[in-house]
């Protein structure tokens, strides 16, 4: 998740990056209303956390012409004035929130990733990826680094278990009853084979691999470093 801080004092700026870092985000800082502007206009953004008060071209500066070139970036903006004026402004020119200073880091956080949840499309639940490999179940469509493959009905459930069970490595046994329904016969290698003609269609010619086999279990799929024996 990519944000912009755009904060002229330094000691709020930097321990806004530094704290936001430390959660996982990328974090790019403006120091002055110039830059901020910039930014904003010419890069994408998850998120936008925007001083008011800054030295050239104020916030709400910034603020407007984003959304005058249709950029809906969800912004938070900072005010040091608990004025019901200065909020209600900034939420008439199309910020998302807002935390008034002085605001103590877990408040930022909390807000950040409410307004990241409110504004993210969520994810079909028709669709499932892992690395580039992506599955679309109403479409019945399978695609690696967009190149579209076919799979057979079969491959398609298999395939469709794995990815449901990421990171797990599940038994014949399982996939036996859950692709073939029915129950899993030593005897038979008829998973083996699916598994091999499934592999070859979307690891042989790709990187990472993602279908592993462990050894006297099973097997799983995963962008994990490959630990077939
Ligand atoms: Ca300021």
């Amino acid at each position: 998740m990519r944000l912009l801080v755009v904060e002229d004092e330094q000691k709020t700026a930097d321990y806004l990056r530094q704290g936001l870092s430390e959660s996982g985000f990328q974090v790019s800082l403006a120091r002055n209303g110039l830059d901020g502007h910039h930014l904003a206009m010419t890069e994408s953004f998850d998120l936008i956390i925007l001083d008011v008060m800054l030295p050239d071209v104020d916030g709400w500066r910034i603020l407007q012409s984003m959304r005058e070139a249709a950029n809906s970036t969800p912004v938070l903006f900072l005010t040091a004035r608990d004025s019901v004026d200065d909020r209600v402004k900034g939420l008439e020119l199309g910020a998302d929130d807002y935390l008034i200073k002085p605001f103590a880091f877990v408040e930022v956080l909390a807000r950040v990733r409410s307004l990241l949840r409110r504004t993210q499309t969520p994810v079909s639940h028709d669709e499932m990826q892992v690395a580039d490999l992506e599955l679309n179940l109403l479409k019945r469509r399978v695609s690696r680094a967009g190149k579209r493959i076919n799979l057979s009905h079969k491959e398609f459930c298999l395939l469709e278990l794995l990815l449901r069970r990421k990171g797990e490595v599940l038994p014949r046994s399982i996939i036996a009853s859950q692709v073939w329904d029915m129950n899993f016969d030593s005897d038979t290698n008829v998973i083996d084979v699916a598994i091999r003609r499934l592999r070859s269609k979307i690891d042989d010619e790709f990187e990472p691999k993602l279908i592993h086999t462990v050894r006297g279990m099973g097997y799983k799929l995963d962008v994990e470093p490959d630990n077939e024996l």
